[in-house]
């Protein structure tokens, strides 16, 4: 049954599209009505104005926002996303969608994302670090290592987690590393976190093709998005013996069905920024590669991108989500119907970086660091944990891959607030 999406806040097709799939799964394991709602909603949010001053003397007013989905396990988690068309909406859909993952693969956090409506593109390195530092000030008071742990995604980077991480320091006035993952080394990052998202993408995809009997010396694949998670999938699974057929990014795609270069394709990105004009393979569009036959298609950009008018046309084997939300519900309808192509679902494709973030928080909560085998091993075993869980569930009840891993991580979290109860 699907219910009225009651928040004048969040409004919009992201945050209603994450609603609709939170209400089908507790349908599914019919959920007490008691519980639902105080599960489904954000906890809390605070929306931020960053006055920047520009290289050319102006000044810029930017809009910032982070939301808490949960906070009933442990301090909340999740990236911080600059990006022009960011809205309040958007952060509270990738808010929720952190929730139901962390509780999937076992983590003690709630799920939380930030963003700032900014294209970090056209700012100056030092405009970016105003930014950066402005946002972690006026979340000071919100965020903490027992409290809510910012990330990178998409427009963010170790760079920025850095200077977030100065900043929160110089206020309290001690070395905190633990207030934010994915940063530099040496300030306390984790071996393995710049690549534990598409490395483990890589890794569930080539479980899944072994699962399917198809050899991933023989797959091809295609990955729409070519920035942190696009281009370490693709390196990963270059190193695992497929064929890389088609990368992209904002600009445009390549396709070369002899196989692409990624580390030339990452050399040209180091100094172009972007991939247009790359002379790895012929120009087509970002909707000619969805549509790509090829064995393994992984939306690592943006939410949304495989929608209804799509769906019927994707020719690959094995849809792996890098993304968070690429698949719309009309579309997810769709695939559902197709015996010809298995989904990977979001909240178990794209895990490895959380989990990663968690081993980075660890280490600096004990400051006790870990080798990089022992990251890849740890993150490798969580994964295959979480796998199972989601194929048993899927089979016991005769779910969809996606429904099977949204309502392990929906019943956990509503479970964790049950025992806890209701503070009067
Ligand atoms: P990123 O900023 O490093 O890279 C994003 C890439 O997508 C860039 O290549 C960009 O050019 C491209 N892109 C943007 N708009 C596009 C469009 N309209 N068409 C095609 N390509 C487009 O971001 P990222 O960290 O790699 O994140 C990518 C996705 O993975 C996001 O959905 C993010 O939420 C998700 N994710 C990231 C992490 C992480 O650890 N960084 C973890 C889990 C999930």
């Amino acid at each position: 049954m699907s219910k009225a999406v009651v928040s004048a806040l969040y409004d919009s097709d992201v945050f209603r599209m994450a609603c609709r799939q939170f209400d089908k799964a507790a349908d599914a394991i019919n959920l007490p009505e008691a519980i639902r709602d105080r599960t489904k909603y954000p906890k809390r949010c605070l929306a931020v104005a960053l006055p920047i001053k520009r290289e050319d003397g102006s000044v810029t007013v930017f809009e910032g926002y982070r939301v808490q989905h949960h906070l009933s396990t442990g301090p909340s988690k999740g990236g911080v996303r600059f990006h022009q068309n960011v809205t309040i909406g958007e952060v509270a859909a990738l808010a929720m969608w952190m929730s139901w993952k962390c509780s999937l693969v076992g983590l003690p956090y709630g799920g939380a994302k930030g963003g700032v409506i900014v294209d970090p593109n056209l700012l100056t390195a030092g405009e970016l670090e105003h930014l950066s530092r402005r946002y972690m000030q006026e979340l000071v008071n919100f965020v903490g290592p027992q409290v809510d742990v910012p990330a990178p995604d998409v427009g963010t980077n170790e760079r920025i987690m850095g200077w977030m991480m100065d900043t929160y320091s110089n206020h309290v006035g001690h070395v905190e590393p633990g207030v934010v993952t994915g940063k530099p080394i040496a300030l306390g990052g984790s071996q393995g976190r710049r690549e534990a998202t598409g490395a483990g993408v890589a890794y569930l995809v080539k479980k899944y093709l072994s699962d399917l009997n198809l050899p991933i010396t023989k797959a091809t694949v295609a990955i729409q998005g070519f920035g942190n998670v696009g281009s370490e999938a693709a390196l990963a699974l270059a190193e695992y013996g497929a064929k890389i057929i088609a990368i992209s990014d904002y600009t445009g795609a390549v396709y070369n069905p002899k196989g692409i270069d990624i580390q030339k394709a990452l050399t040209y990105i180091r100094y172009q920024r972007v991939l247009r004009d790359f002379d790895g393979g012929e120009p087509i569009t970002n909707e000619q590669l969805l549509e790509l036959k090829c064995t393994v298609l992984i939306p690592a950009a943006l939410e949304r991108v495989i929608t209804e008018k799509n769906a019927p046309k994707l020719k690959c084997r094995l849809l792996a989500e890098a993304a968070n939300g690429p698949t719309t519900n009309a579309a997810d309808k769709i695939l559902d119907q197709r015996e010809d192509l298995e989904i990977i679902p979001d909240v178990l494709c794209n895990s490895g970086g959380v989990v990663v973030s968690y081993f980075e928080w660890l280490q600096n909560l004990s400051n006790f660091y870990w080798g990089r085998d022992e990251v890849m091993q740890k993150l490798f075993a969580i994964l295959d944990k979480a796998k199972d869980a989601v194929d048993y569930q899927k089979r016991k009840f005769k779910f969809s891959r996606r429904l099977a891993a949204l309502t392990l991580g929906i019943q956990r979290v509503a479970d964790a607030k049950q025992s806890r109860g209701l503070f009067p």
